[in-house]
C-alpha cells in the first residue's frame, strides 16, 4: 500500500540556481579570479571574505575598504546571505536554539545550537547541527523530516549560511562555535558534492577555519557515499546512524537498510576506519519496547566487536504521528551495559530542547501543517504492524524510497 504523508511542495532546483550564487559559495581562488576579470587586484577578494566570514558583516555594503562602486556590483553580483529570514526557539534554560531558516524560494530547514558548559573531563563546546537537505528522501518513521518527504538538495551556500548564522549569534555572546555536525535535516552523502564543498570552506582557515575533527558528516547508510569518503581520506568523523544491527528491524528504522543492508554498512565503515585510523560514531536512537530489547543489544555487540568504534545511545525525542516513544532509562543503561561487555564504547546522551521540537525536521513539519487524522491513524497502524513483524524477524516488502533507489552506485 502507498504511504500516504504529507510533502513539501517544491519549485525546482534550478529556480534557486536562477538566483544570484551566495557568497559563501566562493573559494579564495574563484572570488580572485571574480575581481582581476574586473581589472582589480586580487586580494579584494581576501578583504570580502574577512567581511563575510569573520567580521560578521551585514553586506558589501559595510566593507568600507573597498570603493563603493565595487560594493555596489557585489551586491548585485552575490547574495550575501541565502538565509532569507530566521525564527529563532530556545529551550533548556536558553543552552538549545532551534533556527527556522526560510531560504530564498521560500523552502525551510533547520538548525540546532546547543551549549555544553564545561564538565569533567569536558572543555565547554557549542555544537551546530545543520541540513544538508530540505526533507528527506530516506524516511525514517521515527524522524519528523523523514515524515517531510524529500524537497531539495541544498547549496553549499545554503548549508554554510546557517553556520554563519548562527556564528553571529554566538559571537554576540562573546563565544565561538567548536562542533559542527552534518545530523540536521537530510541524508549528507546523498547531497555529497555540496556538503564536501561546505566542509571544504568551514575547514579552510581563510574561510571559517574550523579544524576537521571537529566536523562531523553522518549518514543513514549510503555505501556508495562511505566508499566515496574513504577514498578522500578525510579527517572529519563519519558517524552513522545505525539505530538496530537486525535487517529486519532496521529495514523498518532506516528503509535505506533495503538497499544497503546492515552488515555492508558497518563493513563500508570499517574500511573507512581502517583508512583513516579515524574511529566510527554509530548514533543509536532508543525506541521503548521497538529496539531496546536484550535481542538487539547482543546482536549490535556482535556486529560491532572489536571495531574502532563508539555508540551514542541516544533516548527518541517525540514525535508527532508516530506510535513510539523513548526506552525508559533503565533499559538503555541495560543496553549500554551490553554493549560495554563486548568492549564496545558507549556514552549515553541526553537529547534536547524536546519542548522546541528538537527532533529534526520537527518545527518545518509544524510548518508545513499537520496531517489529517486519518493519514496520523494510518501511519500508526502500519508502524505498529512493521515492527511488530521486525520484532519476529520477517523482512520488510516494502520498497526502496523512490529517491534513494536513484542514488549513485
Ligand atoms: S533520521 Fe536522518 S536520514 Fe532518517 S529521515 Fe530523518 S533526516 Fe533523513
Amino acid at each position: 500500500m502507498p504511504t500516504v504523508v504529507p510533502t513539501i511542495i517544491q519549485p525546482s532546483l534550478a529556480a534557486i540556481l536562477a538566483l544570484p550564487p551566495g557568497i559563501s559559495d566562493e573559494t579564495p581562488e574563484s572570488l580572485a579570479a571574480w575581481f582581476v576579470a574586473r581589472g582589480e587586484p586580487s586580494f579584494r577578494a581576501r578583504q570580502v571574505l574577512d567581511a563575510a566570514w569573520r567580521t560578521g558583516a551585514a553586506g558589501p555594503e559595510e566593507i568600507t575598504t573597498l570603493p563603493a562602486p565595487l560594493r555596489e556590483e557585489l551586491v548585485r553580483a552575490f547574495r550575501w546571505d541565502t538565509v532569507a529570514d530566521s525564527v529563532l526557539q530556545l529551550s533548556d534554560g536558553g543552552a538549545t536554539e532551534k533556527a527556522l531558516h526560510r531560504l530564498g524560494d521560500g523552502q525551510f530547514v533547520e538548525s540546532v545550537l546547543m551549549h555544553f558548559p564545561a564538565s569533567a573531563g569536558h572543555r565547554e563546546r557549542t555544537t551546530l547541527c545543520i541540513s544538508s537537505q530540505v526533507g528527506c528522501a530516506v524516511g525514517c518513521p521515527f524522524c519528523a523530516t523523514g515524515e517531510l518527504g524529500f524537497g531539495r538538495d541544498l547549496l553549499a551556500s545554503e548549508i554554510l549560511d546557517q553556520v554563519r548564522h548562527a556564528a553571529r549569534r554566538v559571537a554576540a555572546r562573546g563565544r565561538r562555535l567548536t562542533n559542527i555536525v552534518f545530523m540536521g535535516m537530510g541524508e549528507p552523502l546523498l547531497n555529497l558534492d555540496r556538503v564536501l564543498e561546505a566542509v571544504e570552506a568551514l575547514n579552510d582557515p581563510r574561510r571559517f577555519g574550523l579544524g576537521a575533527r571537529h566536523i562531523t558528516v553522518s549518514t543513514s547508510g549510503v555505501v556508495p557515499g562511505i566508499r566515496r569518503l574513504t577514498g578522500l581520506g578525510p579527517q572529519f568523523t563519519l558517524a552513522v546512524s545505525l539505530h538496530a544491527a537486525r535487517d529486519p528491524l532496521r529495514d523498518v528504522l532506516v528503509p535505506l537498510n533495503r538497499r544497503w543492508p546492515v552488515a555492508e554498512v558497518v563493513a563500508a565503515a570499517r574500511e573507512h576506519a581502517d583508512a583513516t585510523g579515524r574511529r566510527i560514531t554509530y548514533e543509536v536512537t532508543m525506541i521503548g519496547g521497538v529496539n531496546d530489547t536484550d535481542v538487539d543489544a547482543q546482536a549490535m555487540a556482535e556486529l560491532l566487536r572489536g571495531d574502532l568504534a563508539h555508540v551514542n545511545l541516544i533516548p527518541m525525542n517525540p514525535v508527532a504521528h508516530t506510535p513510539w516513544t523513548a526506552s525508559p532509562m533503565p533499559v538503555i543503561e541495560r543496553f549500554a551495559t551490553s554493549l560495554r561487555a563486548a568492549g564496545i564504547e558507549t556514552t549515553i546522551r541526553h537529547n534536547r530542547g524536546q519542548e522546541i521540537g528538537a527532533a529534526c525536521g520537527q518545527l518545518a513539519a509544524d510548518h508545513a501543517g499537520a496531517p489529517t487524522p486519518a493519514v496520523v491513524a494510518h501511519r500508526r497502524e502500519r508502524l505498529v504492524a512493521q515492527s511488530a513483524a521486525a520484532l519476529r524477524g520477517e523482512r520488510s516488502r516494502e520498497p526502496v524510497p523512490a529517491a534513494v533507489s536513484g542514488a549513485r552506485e
